[in-house]
This record gives structure tokens, C-alpha cells and sequence, in this order.
């Protein structure tokens, strides 16, 4: 697994944007070239081969429509993503339109990005290079070449930390980072699912057990619908909480709305048998699925967490902000704890409370972080949060 160059090559006729990006993108280790027409990018594509594409929609002499059509003629294999000042509908439609022409279109934003998402983008996308596959992650699950990272669940009212989702990594022994979307489906097409989650259950209860010593949070942890198949996984999981003495009430399990409504029985009986047990349960990644006010009343969630795409979208797009809404009301409506995830910035925050959401989780507050960095943020915040409240 060696690791190329990365270069990302930018197309913005903005120069303070195509500034920023090269700085941050410098930052993260990449080689970059931003342009700002069409001609100048036929011409630099060849010779540069980029490895990571960021496109804008709006270039001086063209739209970006023919630098797609471009790039599919050249077979370009390299991630797109796209950024741009137009509204939802278009920048998706777009998107649709490069993945019609099979190119790897990653993702679209609206402007001004922020720096964190950005560095996100960038990260993420370098890791790709390093191609995961089978036989390297099934070694890896050998070796437990994995760590969890934390990212803090904030209530609106009170600013205090209410728990931290654990979200895994793979760090293999050569150097860099695999993000989950890069080898947790690789996982669930294989059984290799079952022995990483039950890694990341036994590290999440142990990390569960030492921090609880001074604090109270929960730690939420992500449940594949592949390893909902059985009614045993109900067991397994107590026996492991028995084994590591866990309280179940600092513990809450995220299962997808699409993965809650794929088997309805097997899932309710595994979630009914926890839920008794007094752990948490949240419905994740809510909004992106087709659950009905029947199937959500009878499934005993305690929470409900909002898909980020309308979350980060609230403020750009109207469609988003009024699906967050409703999304809110039905939470509430059904004594659900609503969780916003995927707030980036103060507006977005501001904008939650007014909709009477509970509690927030995003790069605004934090990025995941390694359980060590974690606790320096930790005491940041509350000497921050102590100092707010006292004046
Ligand atoms: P998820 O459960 O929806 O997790 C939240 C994802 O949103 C995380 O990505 C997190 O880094 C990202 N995020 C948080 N705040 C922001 C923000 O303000 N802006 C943006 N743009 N993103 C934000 P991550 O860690 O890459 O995880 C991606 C997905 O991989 C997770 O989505 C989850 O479905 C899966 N995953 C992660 N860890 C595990 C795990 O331990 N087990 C299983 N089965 N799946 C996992
Ligand atoms: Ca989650
Ligand atoms: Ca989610």
C-alpha cells in the first residue's frame, strides 16, 4: 500500500477561493494547481493528472458541464467533487449528470465551504489512494489495526456534553487512515463485519468504563444492519456489557432507518431485548429512509438523529430547512430526543434552537477526535463553558 502523490487540481474563476483551497490543501500534504477557464484545463489535466478534482460550476468562459463531458472522455478515474454558489436542485442535478457519465463523483457543496469541511474532503479522499480491499482488511482484523474516534453530542439548552458517538478508523501499520466509508461496506459484503463490530463494542465499553469514572455521558455506537440478522447479537452484547460491568444508560446503539425497517421482526426483537436492558437506542441517518408512523411508533427508540445532508444544508436551502423541521416535530411528537448532526457552523446552530432541537453534534463544536485528543478538548470546553456561565 504505497502512497502516490496527491494532487488535487482546483477550478474556480474566484481567486480568494482558489487561494484558500491551495492553502489548506497544501496543508494536508497535496501538490495543487487551481485554473480559472475551460482552455486552461484541457491543457493542464493531461500533464497534471490530478488525483482529486474540485470543480465549480460557473467558469468564466464555459459552464461545468463540458469539463465533465471532458473528463469522462478521458476515462478520468479521480474523484469530483463539486462546489458551487447554485442552489441544491442544481448542483444534485449536476452530480447525477457526472455519475451518468461513470465518473467518481464523491460529493457536491454549496459556498463558501468551511475550512474543517474542506480538510474533511481532503483527508478523506487522500486515504483513497490506498486502495482497501478483502484480504488486506481481514489481515487487519487480525491485527485490530483500528481505532475509535469521538465526536461530542451537545445539548442546545444546557451546552452540556450529553454523550460522543465512537466512529471507527483503520490505521494500517504502513501509515494513513481509512475512513469507514472506504471499508465498512467492504466489511458487510463479507462476515468480516461481525468481528470488527464486536471490536468496536468491547473498545467502546472499555473507553465507556474509564471515562464514566468522572463523567456521565453515553457513547453511542453504530450498529450495521449486518449484524442484526440474529437475535443472538442481543445476547452477545449484554454478555459483553456483564463481562466489562457497563451501565446501560451510558451506552446507546445507532441503527440506520434503513437498516430498522429492512427485517422489522429480527430488528425489533434484538431492540426490544436491549432496550429492556435500559441501553439507548437511536434512529440514525433519519429523513434518508421510508419509515412510517407505524413502524417508528412500535420500534423503542429513544432517540432520533437527523440525516446531516439537511442539517448542513439548513440555511443555503429552504427544502432542507423545512424537512428539519418536520423531521423535529416528529421526533417530539413520538417523546423522541431529537439529535442534530452535522452542524458546521454558528448559523446552523442558532437556527436548530429556534426549531427547538435537542442536541447537536458537528465540526462547529468538533471534529471526531482520538480518545487522548478528545480529553484535551473536553477540558478546553468546560473551562470555556464554566467561564460563559459564571459572567
Ligand atoms: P454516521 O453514523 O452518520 O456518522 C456521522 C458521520 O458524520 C461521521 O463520518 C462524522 O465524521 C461526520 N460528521 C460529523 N459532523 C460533521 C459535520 O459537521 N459535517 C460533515 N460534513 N460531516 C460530519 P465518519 O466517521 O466518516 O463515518 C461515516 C459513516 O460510517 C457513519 O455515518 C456510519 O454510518 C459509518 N460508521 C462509522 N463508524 C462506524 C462503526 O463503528 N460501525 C459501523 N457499523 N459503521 C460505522
Ligand atoms: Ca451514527
Ligand atoms: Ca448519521
Amino acid at each position: 500500500m504505497e502512497q502516490e502523490q496527491n494532487r488535487l487540481l482546483v477550478v474556480d474563476d474566484d481567486v480568494g477561493i482558489c487561494t484558500l483551497f491551495s492553502e489548506v490543501a497544501e496543508g494536508c500534504g497535496y501538490v495543487v494547481k487551481t485554473i480559472n477557464t475551460v482552455f486552461d484545463f484541457k491543457a493542464t489535466y493531461e500533464v497534471f493528472k490530478p488525483t482529486l478534482l474540485f470543480i465549480d460550476l460557473n467558469i468564466a468562459d464555459k459552464d461545468g458541464i463540458e469539463l465533465l463531458q471532458f473528463l469522462s472522455k478521458h476515462n478520468c478515474k479521480s474523484p469530483v467533487v463539486v462546489i458551487s454558489g447554485h442552489d441544491e436542485k442544481v448542483r444534485s442535478s449536476v452530480f447525477r449528470l457526472g455519475k451518468s457519465y461513470g465518473l467518481e463523483m464523491v460529493l457536491h457543496l454549496p459556498k463558501p465551504v468551511s475550512v474543517p469541511t474542506l480538510r474533511d474532503i481532503l483527508e478523506r479522499e487522500k486515504s483513497r489512494i490506498l486502495v482497501p480491499s478483502l484480504v488486506l482488511l481481514a489481515k487487519a482484523i487480525q491485527h485490530f489495526d483500528f481505532i475509535l474516534h469521538y465526536q461530542p453530542l451537545i445539548s442546545f439548552n444546557t451546552k452540556k456534553i450529553e454523550g460522543v458517538e465512537a466512529l471507527v478508523r483503520w490505521t494500517p501499520p504502513v501509515g494513513g487512515m481509512f475512513f469507514p466509508e472506504s471499508f465498512i461496506p467492504l466489511a458487510e459484503q463479507s462476515e468480516l463485519i461481525k468481528p470488527l463490530t464486536h471490536w468496536i463494542i468491547e473498545h467502546a465499553f472499555q473507553q465507556s468504563v474509564e471515562w464514566n469514572l468522572n463523567h456521565d455521558f453515553y457513547i453511542a455506537i453504530n450498529l450495521s444492519q449486518k449484524v442484526l440478522d440474529s437475535v443472538t447479537v442481543a445476547d452477545d452484547i449484554i454478555a459483553l456489557a456483564t463481562q466489562y460491568r457497563i451501565d446501560p444508560s451510558k451506552i446507546c446503539f445507532e441503527i440506520t432507518e434503513t437498516s430498522a425497517m429492512a427485517e422489522p421482526q429480527i430488528v425489533m426483537e434484538i431492540l426490544a431485548r436491549l432496550r429492556i436492558k435500559g441501553f439507548k437506542l437511536s434512529i440514525d441517518d433519519f429523513g434518508t429512509g421510508y419509515s412510517s408512523l407505524v413502524e417508528l411508533h412500535r420500534l423503542p427508540f429513544s432517540e432520533m438523529k437527523i440525516d446531516r445532508s439537511f442539517v448542513t444544508n439548513i440555511m443555503a436551502d429552504t427544502q432542507c430547512y423545512r424537512i428539519a423541521k418536520s423531521v423535529i416535530e416528529l421526533g417530539h411528537s413520538l417523546d423522541l430526543i431529537v439529535v442534530a448532526e452535522g452542524v458546521e457552523d454558528n448559523e446552523a446552530w442558532d437556527k436548530l434552537i429556534t426549531l427547538g432541537c435537542d442536541i447537536a453534534q458537528g465540526y462547529y463544536m468538533s471534529k471526531p477526535l482520538s480518545a487522548k485528543d478528545f480529553e484535551h478538548w473536553l477540558k478546553k470546553y468546560s473551562e470555556e463553558v464554566t467561564r460563559i456561565w459564571k459572567k
